[in-house]
């Protein structure tokens, strides 16, 4: 679609990772920490950077004592109390002094001494083996935050939640925890420096249906807020200052897939069913309790993968049992009779509860991360699976646990469920006694022991999101190697084919919930593999049925013949595609 930049007109190129075209102002929400300006200060104006120090450090306490203050009203004062941590770190004279110092030593404008002097606390801090004074590195970076914002004029992290007016947010990065508090309404689009397809930001835009784009290194220091842009999700392009003729060119392209939409809508209500008659189970994945009206009308037959870590992120305490099963109950009654699967707690790797202020890990995606976490917090893992089991009488309820790497762990995790059905039976409460429980196969150890785990379960669940990550040893939120994350790998196909062969010959069925099962290009190579579920964002899952229901079961299945003999991952990706362009030509159309 892009062409060589016209006049005026800036384009930035990333990785497309939400669908959609937005077009608005655009606004700077954080910039990198390489982007915090540095250069010396002349002997005479010191004083005025001390002036503006004072003054920031006066704006961060009324912002924190105006937070502190809506805690109180709408949490309570016990609450609201854990802001007093983040006020005494404005007020510590050690930490001013040294700035201070250094200003003076150094003639460092003020926002890089701060930075650097409150860095080096907050990380000797985290290195400390006690966890009082671990969490008062994580009140250090929070502060360090606002006081920089303030200095710097850029909006601070709470801001975003209280947008005034429509925009496409631009930053250097995106939590998963900060973008799911995104207000749909407000804002338009969002592209960040860093990032990849299937990393849990880029999930939640699309679970939220804002377009997105990542990895786009380092546009938000190049970036001033309120230019006016025009981002294209497709393709990934940020154009900044769009010429008449690109938007004109955009609106052609906004009004074909008008069309297609309105094509896709009218196979709501039909199944997902080839060409030849081979019935693929088309699920959801949801993100929240609130995603069953998107999983409705999108067409899915139920949720194939249930991320419970949301209901635990951004918030000051637990979820407990109470409000899970609430949460389960009403996901499980508004979606009968078709199957929820819900996949226990999955913390870690870029997902993290703030004020759990776990230590950070140098490798936190292999580390204590999912079913790891929960065999050893057992507390909270009694809470979610008694929360689970309570809610199973309600509608069509599976249990499935994430990255079980050996036979040990799923052992363990199954000895605990049986514990506390033995517990709710003694307390009469009741539950689904033959609730079925899956595993997620995402760690390429337990797709070599498939069959072991095949025996033991009722179904397997293939997260290729981490399965790619952890086989081809790369990270799965680089943008820098994003190019090596290569789906079609024979070596990962291999991997498919074994789980796919192991879950048939011990009667089970095997889904795909992955991001590789809302790719278009994937879908062919997956049914002829054998998969019997694809479970894909709602957003993706109406073109996914289109497709389904344009292909030959025969003609997926030569594809992944030619694949499993094929040394070449590009070449099985051009093969796939001409299948999927040959097909469902109108899918390729917005490019
Ligand atoms: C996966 O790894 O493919 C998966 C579905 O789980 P998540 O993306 O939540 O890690
Ligand atoms: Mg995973």
């Amino acid at each position: 679609m892009r062409e060589p930049e016209r006049e005026g007109e800036r384009i930035f190129r990333g990785i497309p990772v939400s669908p959609g075209v937005s077009r608005g102002k655009i606004l700077v929400y954080s910039k990198s920490n390489d982007c915090i300006p540095s250069y010396l200060v002349p002997e005479g104006e010191l004083s005025q950077e001390m002036q503006r120090l004072e003054k920031a450090l006066v704006q961060t306490r009324q912002q924190i004592l105006d937070v502190q203050h809506k805690v109180e009203e709408g949490m309570g004062a016990a609450d609201a109390s854990i802001f007093d941590a983040h006020l005494l770190v404005l007020e510590d004279r050690t930490l001013i002094d040294e700035v201070t110092r250094l200003m003076h030593e150094q003639k460092l404008n003020v926002e890089q001494a701060f930075y650097q002097v409150a860095e080096k606390y907050a990380a000797t801090l985290s290195t400390i083996d006690d966890e009082y004074l671990r969490e008062r590195a994580s009140d250090m970076r929070d502060v360090t935050a606002r006081v920089l914002s303030s200095l710097l004029n850029r909006p601070h992290e709470s801001d975003l939640r209280h947008l005034r007016e429509p925009c496409i947010v631009i930053s250097a990065d995106l939590s998963p925890s900060t973008t799911a508090l995104l207000d749909k309404k407000m804002v338009l689009g969002f592209a960040t420096d860093t990032g990849s397809k299937t990393s849990h930001t880029a999930i939640m835009a699309r679970s939220l249906q804002i377009p997105a784009i990542v990895g786009l290194r380092n546009v938000s220091g190049q970036l001033a807020t309120g230019s006016y842009a025009l981002l294209d999700g497709y393709n990934g392009y940020l154009i900044i200052n769009p010429t008449d003729q690109t938007l004109f060119e955009y609106g052609q392209l906004v009004r074909k897939h008008v069309n297609l939409e309105e094509k896709l809508r009218q196979l709501q209500h039909e199944p997902a069913v080839t060409l030849d008659g081979a019935r693929i189970v088309l699920s959801a994945n949801v993100e929240q309790a609130s995603d069953t009206e998107a999983v409705k009308e999108c067409g899915a037959e139920g949720v194939g993968l249930f991320r419970t870590e949301y209901l635990f992120i951004n918030r000051d305490t637990l979820s407990s049992e109470e409000e899970q099963y609430q949460a389960y109950r009403s996901v499980a009654a508004a979606l009968k009779p078709h199957p929820v699967v819900i996949r226990t707690l999955d913390l870690g790797g870029d997902k993290f509860l703030s004020h759990l202020q776990l230590p950070q890990e140098m490798n936190p995606f292999l580390g204590w991360r999912a079913i790891r976490f929960c065999l050893q917090e057992k507390e909270i893992f009694r809470d979610q699976l008694r929360a689970v089991l309570r809610a199973s009488v309600e509608g069509n309820i599976k249990l499935m646990y994430p990255m079980i790497s050996c036979l040990d762990e799923l052992n363990k995790a199954n000895a605990l469920v049986e514990e506390y059905k033995a517990e709710l039976r003694a307390e009469n409460v009741p539950f689904n006694e033959s609730l079925e429980i899956g595993i997620m196969i995402e760690i390429p150890s337990a797709a070599l022991i498939a069959d072991t785990l095949a025996k033991r379960v009722k179904f397997f669940s293939i997260g290729t999101n981490d399965l790619i990550q952890y086989s081809l040893a790369v990270d799965r939120l680089n943008e820098k190697i994003a190019h090596l994350y290569e789906p079609t790998h024979p070596a990962i196909l291999n991997l498919i084919k074994m789980t796919v062969d192991a879950a048939h010959r011990n009667g089970i069925w095997v889904g795909v919930c992955g991001e590789m099962a809302g790719d278009p290009a994937m879908v062919p190579l997956l049914l002829g593999l054998g998969v019997d579920e694809l479970s894909a964002s709602p957003s993706a899952v109406p073109e996914i049925k289109f497709l389904i229901r344009r292909l030959k079961l025969t003609e997926a299945k030569a594809l992944a013949e030619f694949a499993l003999q094929c040394e070449s991952g590009q070449e099985i990706l051009t093969r796939s595609q001409e299948l999927v362009r040959q097909v469902a030509p109108s899918l390729s159309e917005r490019k």
